[in-house]
């Protein structure tokens, strides 16, 4: 069988790691990590779990064509139970709430209630979301290849995307700032640019809506670990072999072919190597010389950056009575890393069993606006990371308070993850965790091999912008199928 070897156990490094297992290679992934999961990730702080991966997945629900492929890699089993939050968002807006909820009959009717002097914006906002809710992503197959089973949605199915896919252009010239713009009541204009983030173009906005009104967008109980773990049961169960604490700091390529990897200066012969790293850094530092191909360069000058920070308080005080996810505007904006922050989101873990010791509930706040990597690395240099983190662990949680006293007094647990600690745990690009698509720019998806070197293979979410788990576990299936082509393989899923 001829060997591969699979650079990190991501959600990308897993899926490509059982596909070509099943498709008959002989696959040992190196992941420099002592855990599989990379980005899809979460940890355990004094009897506390805080989620740090995985919010919401597209594909968890039954009859998408993403839930078949999440079953084929073994992240959903017949016995995994999905949560499904409803409202899936709330906003306060200065003592104004409105939710998200998961049927869009109740959306449409409580936005005529909350704001009825956008009424036209809002007919039209929930027909786009209809139309976006008939979105199934097709499974594809790369073309001259002998694949045992296609996976062809019906094509009435695909017709039924045909509206949405007229609104991708142009939703996609604007920010989900400028469409919420458009509506007058101010905590709709809030809600709508808080579903995503303010800067990502408004078709990410209608693919999230329309997927948690078409039942979709669950959180899989466990959690990314949970998920992470079942897929490196599949992979061990097909015959794979993992390495944990394996950095790789080498392909070690040799007249246009990769020979193997080196890790840590041993020597690793393969036949092949799927790069499933951040494919940004793994760019520049796994080869002789920065690779510089056009699509690299592409992707270099394309990524916009995700990563601001990540807060996680435990609460010794039961928050069930309070919304699982909820955006609310500040009083007093938070002036950080040169930012003002004017909302704040967070999740309550309240509700779910084994997130927190009894009666207590774990909460997390993502601030996902703005890059702010270079200033957690000044701050460090400086000797001043520990000091900024707790300064805005503290403004964040006296905002918390402020808004929510069940929370007064009750922190007896914090942690706060930067871009630092995602690049130094998961060593993705500056620490970001997608690929946010800007209004304007084109979603291609990137070609999963470079030029003059004919067995090295691409995967991970940014191969697919907007990135995230779905786009890790399609790249990682892709960069199988070439793998399959090239050795003159039959693609087999499991
Ligand atoms: C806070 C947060 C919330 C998120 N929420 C969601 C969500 O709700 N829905 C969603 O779909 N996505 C979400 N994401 C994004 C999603 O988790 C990631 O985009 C996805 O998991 C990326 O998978 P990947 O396999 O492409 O890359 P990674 O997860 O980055 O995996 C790469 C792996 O390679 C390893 N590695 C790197 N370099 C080397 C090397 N030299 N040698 C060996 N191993 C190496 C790393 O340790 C890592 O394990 C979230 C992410 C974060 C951080």
């Amino acid at each position: 069988m001829p060997k591969v070897v699979v650079v990190g156990a991501g959600i990308a490094g897993l899926s490509a790691g059982i596909y070509a297992l099943k498709s008959g290679f002989d696959v040992t992934i190196c992941e420099s990590h002592t855990m599989p999961g990379g980005s899809c990730t979460s940890w355990r702080r004094k009897g506390y779990r805080f989620e740090g991966g995985m919010h919401w997945l597209n594909g968890s629900g039954d009859g998408k064509s993403l839930n078949r492929l999440w079953r084929e890699v073994g992240a959903i089993t017949g016995d995994t139970r999905v949560m499904y939050t409803d409202p899936f968002l709330v906003c306060d807006n200065n003592g104004q709430p409105v939710s998200l909820y998961r049927d869009i009959e109740k959306i449409e009717a409580h936005f005529y209630q909350t704001a009825p002097e956008d009424k036209a914006n809002i007919r039209k906002l929930c027909r786009d979301i209809r139309r976006f809710a008939r979105i199934n992503i097709p499974i594809t197959d790369i073309p001259r290849l002998k694949v045992r089973e296609k996976k062809q949605l019906p094509l009435r199915e695909l017709a039924g995307m045909i509206p949405a896919l007229l609104r991708m252009g142009p939703l996609g010239n604007i920010t989900t700032a400028d469409y919420a713009n458009r509506f007058r009541n101010p905590a709709l204009r809030s809600l709508l640019s808080n579903v995503v983030g303010p800067g990502y173009d408004a078709i990410s906005l209608f693919f999230i809506l329309g997927c948690y009104v078409s039942g979709d967008g669950g959180y899989i109980e466990g959690g990314s670990l949970a998920m992470a773990g079942n897929m490196e049961k599949r992979f061990t169960g097909l015959g794979g072999e993992i390495r944990y604490g394996s950095p790789i700091d080498r392909a070690l390529i040799s007249g246009g072919r990769a020979l193997g990897v080196s890790v840590r200066e041993e020597t690793v012969p393969a036949d092949a190597v799927i790069v499933a790293a951040d494919t940004l850094v793994a760019a520049d530092a796994l080869f002789d010389k920065p690779l510089e191909d056009p699509w690299v360069e592409a992707m270099r000058r394309g990524t916009d950056l995700t990563m601001n920070a990540f807060l996680c308080y435990g609460f010794e005080a039961d928050l069930s009575g309070l919304p699982e996810t909820a955006v609310f505007s500040l009083d007093k904006p938070l002036e950080y890393a040169g930012m003002t922050i004017g909302s704040l989101c967070f999740r309550n873990y309240a509700r779910y069993p084994g997130y927190a010791p009894p009666g207590c509930s774990a909460v997390t706040v993502t601030l996902s606006k703005g890059d702010t990597y270079e200033y957690w690395k000044r701050a460090r240099e400086k000797g001043e990371y520990e000091t900024c983190k707790r300064e805005l662990s503290d403004a964040v949680l006296s905002r918390l308070e402020a808004k929510y006293p069940a929370m007064k007094g009750k922190a007896a647990v914090r942690d706060t993850a930067t871009p630092l600690t995602y690049e130094r745990y998961c060593g993705t690009y500056h620490g970001s965790w997608m690929t946010r698509t800007a209004p304007g720019r084109r979603r291609v998806a990137y070609p999963c091999k470079v030029k003059g070197i004919d067995n090295v293979y691409f995967a991970g979410q940014r191969m697919m912008p907007p990135g995230g788990m779905p786009p890790a576990l399609l790249s990682g299936r892709t960069a199988a199928q070439y793998l399959c082509r090239d050795f003159k393989r039959e693609f087999v899923s499991p």
